[in-house]
């Protein structure tokens, strides 16, 4: 038995075209414009929708303590919003394991998935050194991206510019791609003593104490330390026009450089850190929401190409329990948000539909792109005969209203309650199994496969 899509319009990253495809089993076999099923095949008539290669997401925090959202749970939200694969972040390890066994341990716990999945370890001050000796085993085990963070010396996260400068250096050596976060956490640690002793302690000033400038400042460093260290760099979740100029001016100098931002920098402001009854809480996250005209050059950003993925960010510190714990000062509320089950549908909506990116921009943003720079392609990331068969059908002329009512993450609260978007998703295959169908979730824990990813080629 094959499955048909018939009818639908297929979009890739570089064409929009009418035809059917056929899948045997977990990948697609054939795509023409007319397939005749047989008897035995399932039919999925796609006739007047959308047919997009599965979203990727390669920013999501899933297991981790405190969080609303395990794998299974996390999974089956980014599966129902159109995500098929997601790349999860590793914490680092506790209790004087190595990276190794702390991965294996990560890789345990992910099991369960409903989606394909793939792994990246964030490396911490601790194993700044470790690190060196241990990457080339990572890699064995498809761990071909990192995470490095320039900020939060407090929990042990920030590394010196020597630091990144060796681990950038490995990395290059032995193909893999490191992604920063990048904000001056010294200085931004400082701005927020000042503000707590002045008495400022409620949500806005989260915002208040890391400007753009810090933002900027520290992908300038990590950008001129990868030029030095001949490595190309992957820059987290790019919040403002500042830093995003700063990439646009590596890259023209030749420094491979990705810029990857969110959909919440590209909707919301900081003036949702003000809504009342605490409720900003929900919108901190690190680097904070900004003024909102910065949202404008963050889509041109990606339009231009300097901003080449998207991630969710997706950390859903729940409200009751998580982000009521600052309830006396901002400094003590947990950042993060949900996301991964929305990113699909708000780049549609605030992108396509309202006209800011092509069509096969937004699969580059959302899947091909991303598939390429995190050593996914071309298994996943587009529609192809011999690629595997993750595809989302979306039929562009409903809508519908986000709302934590509805939402299967676990979190308490939806970023985007309320938030009217075009587009429903009709069904989500993954390695050709039907897991969505009409925003109902079918799929079982498990069934998702760990992915060894590719080296990184440049
Ligand atoms: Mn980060
Ligand atoms: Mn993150």
């Amino acid at each position: 038995m094959s499955i048909i899509i018939q009818n639908g319009t297929i979009v890739t990253a570089s064409d929009v075209y009418q035809a059917d495809i056929r899948i045997d089993g977990e990948v697609i076999t054939s795509i023409a414009s007319k397939i005749v099923p047989a008897a035995e095949d399932k039919v999925i008539d796609a006739n007047g929708q959308y047919v997009f290669p599965g979203g990727i997401d390669p920013h999501v925090h899933f297991g981790v303590p405190g969080y609303a959202d395990d794998f299974v749970n996390g999974t089956r939200a980014a599966a129902t919003g159109g995500i098929t694969t997601v790349v999860n972040y590793v914490e680092p390890p506790t209790g004087g394991k190595s990276l190794l066994e702390n991965f294996q341990l990560w890789k345990q716990m992910a099991k369960d998935s409903v989606i394909d999945y793939g792994l990246q370890p964030v490396i911490n001050a601790e194993y700044s050194e470790s690190v060196l000796k241990e990457l080339p085993t990572l890699v064995e085990e498809g761990a071909t991206s990192i995470k490095l963070f320039m900020s939060a010396r407090g929990i042990g996260l920030l590394l010196s510019d020597v630091q990144i400068y060796k681990i950038l250096k490995k990395a290059r050596e032995n193909g893999v791609l490191a992604t920063v976060h990048c904000e001056n956490g010294d200085v931004i640690d400082e701005i927020v003593k000042e503000t707590i002793a002045k008495g400022n302690t409620a949500p806005i000033y989260h915002g208040y104490s890391r400007p753009t400038i810090l933002e900027a400042e520290a992908t300038h460093r990590v950008l001129a330390i990868a030029q030095a260290a001949d490595a190309p760099i992957r820059i987290a979740h790019v919040s403002c026009a500042e830093a995003m100029n700063e990439i646009e001016q590596a890259q023209k100098r030749g420094v491979i450089a990705y810029g990857e931002t969110t959909p919440h920098y590209l909707t919301k402001d900081i003036s949702s850190l003000e809504l009342p009854n605490f409720e900003g809480a929900k919108y901190i996250c690190s680097p904070p929401l900004r003024e909102k005209w910065h949202q404008e050059v963050l889509w041109r950003g990606i339009v231009s190409g300097i901003l080449t993925t998207m991630g969710s960010d997706h950390a859903p510190v729940p409200f009751e329990g998580g982000k009521t714990l600052g309830r006396d000062s901002f400094a003590k509320i947990p950042n993060g948000g949900p996301g991964v089950e929305e990113l699909f549908s708000i780049m549609y909506h605030f992108g396509v539909h309202e006209k800011r990116i092509s069509l096969q921009k937004f699969v580059d943003v959302t899947s091909t792109a991303t598939a390429k720079q995190l050593g996914l392609y071309p298994k996943k990331g587009n529609i192809n005969v011999g690629s595997d068969a993750d595809i989302v059908i979306l039929d562009s002329k409903q809508s519908r209203t986000i709302s934590k009512a509805t939402h299967y993450q676990k979190c308490d609260y939806n970023a985007y309650e309320g938030t009217k978007v075009q587009g429903i998703i009709t069904h989500v295959l993954a390695r050709g199994e039907e897991i969505v169908k009409d925003r109902i979730f079918n799929g079982k824990p498990g069934r998702g496969q760990y992915i060894y990813r590719n080296k990184l080629n440049v």
